[in-house]
């Protein structure tokens, strides 16, 4: 559970020194990511004008253009379930527009897909060096595959040679003081070659290493995949925990942070896994008065509600015919 509450704090620390995003737990082609810094690419803000949610992989890879309104089925070469619930969700968030035809729906985009990030920088924390469980192989992975631009381990530890020399050498290594907010760089990251092909290490033992070929296009579709759900799903918990004792924040963070923060056990608390009945600490209340979205629009470049397009009544215009 310090690992969650490391993970925030660190999370609050990154964003509060970005241009551009930061996102928990996400999955990348091989694992799942503990922590992903997006940043700022050339079209960012054309990016957050279409939509604050994650704009699903299929719909942007469709022929679904701009213009001229297609009819969905012949936009996407993906099996028809897949693709209609892409659509559906495409026209929810406002990324197409429908239109109907002859009892068929037809779709085009709102806005062309822009050109909005830059490069991505995964992190992967472990507090706690002497317990590295599996963290050589996870980095392993990830410089084989070269997906994210920069990698860097985040510890609480004392790092020493011995560290460094069991950590790739592409691999940053970052000292964090949650208590403070403060990096110290230990050693800076080697930038990967994210443009040419990777390998993805997909298994490993003592006797054998399952890998499989990643090409540069499948990487670059990774990538965008990455950043997308990054721009969707942000760090912050949904919800803060309904505790007598739960603050909106921790002492050394902004007090407007939406975190959650319990004063029984003077740290960041997981409320899914943590709050409730079973908790000692626990003494029933309303959750304390925190505004999530506001909170990530407040610290970050996300736009919890853009305007301008003619995208709020099509979602409504769902309908079930071809
Ligand atoms: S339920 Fe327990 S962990 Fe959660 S806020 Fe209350 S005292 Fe803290």
């Amino acid at each position: 559970m310090r690992e969650y509450a490391f993970e925030l704090a660190m999370c609050a620390a990154v964003e509060a020194d970005s241009d551009g995003l930061v996102a928990r737990q996400l999955g990348s082609h091989t694992r799942i990511v503990d922590v992903v810094e997006v940043r700022r690419g050339p079209e960012f803000s054309a990016r957050a004008d279409i939509t604050a949610e994650a704009i699903p992989d299929l719909a942007i890879e469709s022929d679904v253009g701009v213009g001229r309104a297609r009819y969905w089925k012949e936009a996407f070469d993906a099996p028809a379930d897949r693709a209609e619930s892409a659509v559906d969700r495409a026209v929810d968030i406002g990324f197409f527009a429908a239109e109907r035809r002859n009892c068929r729906r037809y779709v085009r985009q709102t806005a062309r897909y822009p050109d909005w990030f830059g490069s991505l920088r995964a992190f992967e924390n472990k507090p706690d060096l002497g317990r590295p469980g599996d963290l050589q192989l996870q980095l392993r992975k990830d410089v084989s595959l070269g997906l994210f631009d920069e990698v860097v381990l985040v510890t609480e530890s004392y790092v020493t040679g011995a560290h460094l020399n069991r950590i790739p050498e592409a691999v940053g290594v970052w000292r964090f003081f949650p208590e403070e907010g403060r990096f110290e760089v230990v050693r800076e990251a080697t930038p990967l070659s994210t443009d040419d092909p990777g390998i993805a290490v997909l298994d490993e033992s003592p006797a054998r290493v399952d890998v499989e070929p990643v090409t540069a296009d499948e990487k670059a579709r990774y990538r965008r995949r990455i950043a997308e759900r990054a721009y969707g799903k942000g760090w912050r918990p949904d919800a803060l925990p309904a505790c007598e004792r739960a603050e909106a924040s921790g002492p050394a963070f902004h007090p407007d942070d939406a975190l959650p923060y319990c004063a029984w056990k003077g740290r960041f608390v997981d409320p899914a896994r943590e709050c409730g009945a079973d908790c000692g600490g626990y003494d029933p209340a309303d959750p304390p008065e925190a505004d999530v979205e506001a909170a990530r629009a407040r610290h970050s470049s996300w736009d919890p509600d853009p305007d301008g397009r003619d995208r709020r009544q099509v979602g409504l215009d769902r309908f079930a015919e071809e």
